[in-house]
């Protein structure tokens, strides 16, 4: 190993070793990534380190520290999580196509298509939105798509947001604000998900100490007032654990735990307790070397001190859904005080404090795509990703998801399936498969018969009975809690969505839905989203194997692949003079305004038949009747309109 370390640093020049460079010179650098991976590819890696060092020359950060301290920040942060060469590459390389003029296909040329994607996956979207949250809606959900396809674009999302928290300070307060919010609600939960404890134990602290800085502060100095009491309890605690296990030949690693400033304010909101309360629970984990041996010191505990009830899981042979395995219990101490202990062995240790990062260390030192899909909700992102009209709605659905405490469920055969709490039997046959959600038609736990609205807990068989030509009832939206069953029922259902806030549906507008007949047939209709057929298209349908009709245009490419049995007979309906639809502009007043509206719409073949407008404190609702005149995308219109100057909101 040490002579391919030597080898390596040859290739340094005197650049390379001068230490001027902000944070360190690039031979401290690389000396990181080697410590763990000799075998980096160092040339590769020190070209992204100039060349970003280049590209961000003259650029200064807020704090008016020079720009490149950022990247170099993000990329050693990727150092602890072990990272491999490209995503060393790319976390250097990561704001220079949104902050420097680097085009992405000149990184592509110079490093080749996988880092290329990783920076593109981490690249901000350009364009107009109407108001911040949009535009934030729309790059997260640009990331998570990016992520889904490559996880390694999340683990380098998740250093930069932690580098930028870190150093957030020297931003207005309104903007700390927002990103702090988006840290709490969105990256936080995620590197939770991907098992990354520190890094989200780090986020959540920093967050809290920009949205309750006196919380914060509070918290901070009674921990440091009560540090002396209780070490030494811990240091005693400690003592008497590795002393009874040591009688029984187990060797011990035995350590307090520190616990993370936000798990101890949430606590303090959600039981509504002291701090006394809560933080005289401390924490203590006990590593050992085999997974019998967790049992064993388990029950030796419990020998020694009386278990509380109700505390003890089993989380070695119930993993959770991102991985984790530990035996968590709580016992009532000598002093009266509940102590939280968690065993578990070395690897189940690495896993939980780094998550996936330590996976790339025990699986080697290349990613590894079966942990990808062991990540069940990333596979979910690109379903929402098909079925959520606005990014607004993406996010939405995904702060629900991430934030839920998670079952695990079993099918009669015993494949685990990853459930939120409060999950029902209609959840899970959705989770297993689309067709047996449609079909369900009873459900039994643990060979019982049980309401379809039954609440699932950890460890329950479920087998889901179907009935052929059963449809899902409408009913089922009442109670269902993933948002992967919701919007099947939804799309079975035929049901678009909408309400006040984004009842912009991507789908076929109701109006050309109006304008359809199907001959012969009954059956929910929808437009296809490969080829968005627009009013007088030359169209053809298809019956779906679900039972639906799908209108495509005549000359869509996908329908080769579609069965010439299952096709329908459709046709526009005689025009009764066309269809006329209502479109409401949300606007800022500005002069000139409302004249780019009309040349817009009068350019789109529409023609606005009438128009009215009311004024709201600084806004103006505008209502526009419009009647199209051939064929039109009001899809396309609506983004248009969208993109103009002032426009807060279109809705039709
Ligand atoms: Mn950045």
């Amino acid at each position: 190993m040490d002579t391919i370390i030597h080898k390596q640093y040859l290739q340094l020049t005197e650049q390379d070793r001068e230490p001027h460079v902000d944070h360190g010179s690039f031979e401290d650098f690389i000396r990181k990534v080697l410590d763990y991976n000799p075998n980096a590819d160092v040339p590769l890696i020190k070209k992204a380190f100039w060349f970003a060092h280049n590209s961000h020359e003259g650029q200064k950060r807020h704090s008016g520290e020079p720009y490149f301290t950022h990247p170099y920040g993000v990329a050693d942060i990727m150092t602890h999580v072990k990272a491999d060469s490209a995503t060393i590459c790319a976390a250097l390389l990561h704001d220079c196509v949104e902050d420097c003029c680097t085009k992405l296909e000149d990184l592509r040329k110079e490093f080749g298509d996988e880092i290329a994607e990783l920076v593109d996956g981490l690249t901000k979207i350009e364009g107009k939105f109407s108001t911040k949250e949009d535009y934030s809606a729309e790059n997260v959900r640009k990331i998570l798509i990016a992520t889904a396809k490559d996880i390694r674009v999340m683990i380098i999302k998740l250093a930069d947001r932690l580098h930028n928290m870190r150093t957030l300070g020297h931003l207005p307060a309104d903007r700390q604000k927002r990103i702090a919010e988006e840290t709490l609600n969105i990256y936080a939960p995620i590197a939770q998900k991907l098992g990354m404890r520190e890094v989200k134990g780090e986020l959540e602290d920093l967050s809290l100490k920009v949205l309750d800085h006196e919380a914060y502060m509070a918290l901070r100095n009674t921990i440091a007032e009560k540090r002396q009491e209780r070490e030494q309890r811990t240091r005693e605690f400690i003592a008497a654990i590795k002393d009874a296990l040591q009688k029984r030949g187990i060797e011990p690693k035995v350590e307090g735990r520190a616990k993370y400033f936000y798990s101890i304010y949430q606590k303090m909101k959600k039981q509504s307790k002291s701090f006394n309360e809560i933080y005289d629970l401390f924490a203590i984990r006990i590593i050992v070397n085999t997974v019998p041996e967790c049992y064993t010191a388990l029950g030796i505990i419990h020998e020694l001190w009386r278990p509380v009830p109700g505390r003890f899981k089993d989380y070695i042979s119930l993993p959770k859904a991102n991985g984790y395995q530990s035996l968590h219990t709580s016992v009532m101490g000598t002093h009266g005080k509940i102590i939280e202990i968690q065993i578990r062995t070395q690897e189940m240790h690495d896993l939980a404090e780094e998550g996936i990062a330590a996976h790339w260390r025990y699986k080697g030192t290349e990613r590894d795509k079966r942990f990808d899909r062991k990540m069940s909700w990333l596979k979910q992102i690109l379903e929402w990703k098909a079925t959520s009209s606005t990014a607004k709605e993406f996010v939405e659905t995904l702060k629900v998801d991430l934030f839920e405490n998670e079952i695990v469920v079993f099918t009669p055969k015993g494949d685990p399936i990853s459930l939120p709490e409060g999950s029902t039997p209609v959840d899970f046959a959705y989770a297993v498969h689309t067709n047996l959600g449609n079909q369900a038609s009873k459900a039994l736990v643990n060979g019982k018969i049980v309401p379809l609205d039954a609440t699932l807990k950890s460890g329950d068989i479920i087998t889901i009975h179907t009935q052929n030509n059963a449809v899902p009832s409408r009913n089922w939206l009442s109670f269902v809690k993933t948002s992967k069953a919701k919007s099947k029922i939804k799309s079975a259902l035929n049901i678009h969505i909408s309400d006040a806030h984004h009842d912009f549906v991507a789908l076929a507008p109701a109006a050309l839905l109006d304008k359809i007949e199907v001959l012969g047939k009954h059956a929910p209709l929808k437009f296809s989203k490969c080829c968005n057929p627009a009013y007088k298209d030359q169209i053809i349908a298809f019956f779906t194997k679900d039972k639906k009709i799908t209108v495509h245009k005549k000359d869509c490419p996908n329908l080769s692949t579609l069965e010439d049995n299952r096709a329908a007979d459709v046709r526009w309906k005689e025009d009764r003079g066309s269809i006329e639809i209502k479109m409401k502009v949300v606007v800022k007043d500005r002069v000139g305004l409302l004249a780019e509206l009309l040349t817009l719409l009068s350019q789109s073949r529409v023609n606005v038949k009438s128009i009215n407008t009311r004024t709201k404190k600084d806004r103006i609702n505008i209502t526009f009747s419009l009647q199209p005149l051939g064929n039109v995308n009001y899809t396309t219109i609506v983004n248009q309109i969208r993109g103009i100057r002032d426009v807060i909101d279109v809705k039709w």
